[in-house]
């Protein structure tokens, strides 16, 4: 299963995190072994999102996003463009051949295949465009799913609760907006 959108993806992790105060230093531990207790914690996201109030969440995501990217580097990680594949779908097949001046039907030869759903995926892993540096090499023209990954300023969390799930596992920026979260919850009450 993707992750995107089936989903996915673009990319930033953990840098540059600065203890000066209580709240700052709680987000360095909160990133500290992240995988892991995102592994353990699975199953409260999934008791969280089941729960949730869509309004609630729903307010708190842009905040959080922003908050999430500016914590964590995709350019660190890329584990999205090193595990999964975007869908390519006629409109980015149409685009990013032209841009690499290829004919649609070389392009699709040279760097495409038809996964179990019937869509166009990359044919390998990590993603054909994904250069050595963890920058996108065809970034301004890049799938409309890698645009929008890890939707984590949209309902998806909510919509699509097993992805949500999913890319949390692999993600900080998903774990990172799950943990908060469930802390606003908490403080909320
Ligand atoms: S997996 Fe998440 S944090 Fe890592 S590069 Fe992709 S979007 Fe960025
Ligand atoms: S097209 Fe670019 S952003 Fe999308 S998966 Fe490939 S390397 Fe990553």
């Amino acid at each position: 299963m993707s992750p995107f959108g089936k989903i996915n993806k673009c990319c930033k992790i953990i840098g540059n995190l600065q203890p000066h105060s209580t709240k700052l230093s709680h987000l360095k531990d909160l990133l500290i072994n992240w995988q892991k207790k995102s592994g353990e914690r699975q199953k409260i996201y999934k008791q969280f999102l089941h729960r949730a109030d869509k309004n609630t969440v729903l307010k708190q995501l842009p905040e959080l996003n922003d908050e999430a990217f500016e914590k964590i580097d995709c350019l660190k990680c890329a584990n999205c463009c090193k595990n999964f594949s975007p869908r390519f779908k006629t409109p980015d097949v149409k685009r990013i051949s032209k841009h690499l001046r290829l004919r649609e039907s070389d392009f699709i030869e040279k760097y495409l295949k038809v996964d179990e759903d019937g869509d166009y995926v990359a044919n390998a892993k990590p993603c054909p465009f994904l250069g050595d540096d963890n920058y996108c090499t065809i970034y301004d023209e890049r799938p409309s799913d890698c645009r929008r990954f890890p939707y984590t300023d949209e309902d998806f969390i909510l919509k699509r609760q097993p992805l949500a799930l999913k890319n949390s596992s692999f993600c900080p920026i998903t774990y990172y907006v799950l943990e908060k979260l469930i802390e606003n919850k908490k403080s909320i009450g």
